[in-house]
């Protein structure tokens, strides 16, 4: 097996494994019945931010090969190998009139790697994280091969496990029936963050999609400043003439690739100052029944490929927040702190969660979401984010533990209250800790129980 360097997509914390690339279950089954010391962890697309799908010095098991199989029933029920990414369902089954029920930012993330993270869209307000769509997942963990449905414990451990159960090998999702590959949006421009709350809790609901771009660097009176652009799926009469002829044509390009190289300092408070007000300038201040591809709406990022090397070699993290509804105070104060912080955000995006959901370890509860691009290099970066996890954690929120980098170990508890519960479920299905990543080591998450990953 060769080894490798691997990080997330924050490129930070790089840790070099052992990369295997089996084919078939058989294969994954076999690799876990000859684990090493440091044990083995299953990995998609890499998109995760952090170390989640890094285990150092240990087995990383590339999910590429595990393709098959890729089948979609009459009623929308979608079969998928986990390795199986969401731009190649998308692909292969909008034209056909199915869209996926949960996306996240990304189309380039497996569906394994969805299902591990639980995944929420712009939809959690009306439709939760993609675990709640999902009917049956096969999972080889380190005891066997299980088919796993929704009244399992194992299922449970499992959407939203980060990887720590097992490796699923195929996933069954139902998926949405759409007239066409374009989304109606409204979009507001607010002064503030406080407009941006009211806009959103009055009216969301009346959005299958909702999200409020932010600008992080704006302070006083227009402290989170934001972008609202709210929408839903588009029948084909709604389409402009010119697409009525082909209403479900998806084949979204790539229209620029990052630089292979970019200088640390490219990204720096004054640069992102003048992205941020040019992108809030550029919005509509009130625009009704636009209509918008699928791709632009859900995916803008992936038009740039490679667009997280723009951060230069130190890298960046995500910082992705979920404050219970009635703690808006303490939501208005994080935004304060980070706008007057010294430590440039590229990117805020703003959400409202809805009901929580099953898994024992999902990010999603009922809240506001916050979620955050920062370059790392400055200096008071880590202390203010250590600081802002305490108030955090006080309040009953959490962050997302496929986006941390950094979270330290004695918060964990505190903000994932089912811990206990999940290392009882997944000490069954692996008893001798052969599951292992980067990120339980950091947090120590795994409990006692475990031990042939945790060196
Ligand atoms: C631009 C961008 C936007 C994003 N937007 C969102 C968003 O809106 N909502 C959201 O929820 N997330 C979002 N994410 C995060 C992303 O959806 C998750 O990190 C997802 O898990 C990445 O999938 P992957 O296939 O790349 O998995 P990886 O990053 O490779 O792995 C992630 C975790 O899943 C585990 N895993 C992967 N495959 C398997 C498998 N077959 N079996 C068991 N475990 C597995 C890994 O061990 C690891 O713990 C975004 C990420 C990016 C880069």
């Amino acid at each position: 097996m060769p080894a490798q360097l691997l990080t997330g997509w924050g490129r930070t914390g790089a840790t070099r494994a052992e990369v295997a690339s089996p084919g078939s279950a058989a294969e994954v089954a076999d690799l876990l019945g000859t684990a090493g010391r440091r044990g083995v962890l299953a990995r998609g697309l890499g998109r995760s931010y952090g170390d989640a799908a890094q285990n150092a010095g240990g087995t990383v098991v590339d999910t590429s090969g595990l393709t098959e199989p890729l089948e979609l029933d009459a009623d929308g029920n979608l079969r998928a190998g986990a390795g199986v990414s969401l731009d190649t369902v998308m692909r292969t089954f909008v034209p056909r009139g199915w869209f996926v029920p949960v996306t996240p930012g990304t189309r380039q993330v497996t569906v394994g790697g969805a299902v591990a993270a639980d995944v929420h869209g712009k939809n959690h307000h009306l439709d939760g994280s993609i675990g709640r769509h999902v009917t049956r997942i096969r999972l080889v963990t380190p005891t066997g091969t299980h088919e796993l449905r929704p009244e399992d414990d194992l299922f449970w451990a499992t959407v939203g496990g980060m990887g720590l159960t097992g490796v699923i090998t195929e996933v069954d999702l139902r998926m949405i029936a759409v007239e066409s590959s374009a989304i109606v949006v409204d979009t507001d421009r607010t002064p503030d963050l406080d407009t941006t709350m009211a806009l959103m809790t009055e009216g969301d609901d009346r959005y299958r999609y909702s999200v409020a771009w932010i600008d992080c660097l704006s302070s006083g009176r227009s402290l989170g400043r934001s972008v609202l652009t709210r929408g839903d799926h588009a029948p084909a009469a709604a389409l402009p003439d010119a697409r009525r002829a082909d209403p479900l044509r998806f084949a979204p390009r790539t229209v620029l690739a990052a630089p292979p190289w970019a200088p640390s300092a490219l990204l720096n408070a004054m640069s992102i100052r003048a992205f941020n007000e040019a992108w809030y300038r550029r919005a509509p201040r009130r625009e009704r029944g636009a209509v918008h591809g699928l791709a632009g709406f859900f995916h803008p990022l992936d038009g740039v490929s490679g667009w997280n090397r723009l951060y230069g070699h130190r890298g960046f993290l995500q910082y992705q927040l979920v404050l219970p509804f009635g703690q808006e105070d303490v939501l208005r104060r994080t935004v304060e702190r980070l706008a007057g912080g010294g430590c440039p955000s590229f990117f805020g995006v703003l959400k409202r969660f809805g009901g929580a959901d099953a898994g024992h370890l999902s990010f999603p509860t009922p809240g506001w979401t916050l979620a955050l691009d920062m370059p790392v290099g400055p200096s008071a970066l880590g202390p203010l984010l250590d600081s802002l996890d305490a108030d955090l954690a006080e309040a009953g929120g959490r962050v997302y533990l496929a986006k941390d980098s950094r979270l330290r170990s004695e918060r964990v508890r505190a903000m994932y209250p089912r811990l206990e519960e999940w290392q009882e479920v997944r000490g069954r299905a692996d008893p001798d800790g052969v599951m292992c990543s980067d990120l339980a080591r950091r947090l120590g998450h795994l409990g006692a129980g475990a031990t042939g990953g945790i060196a």
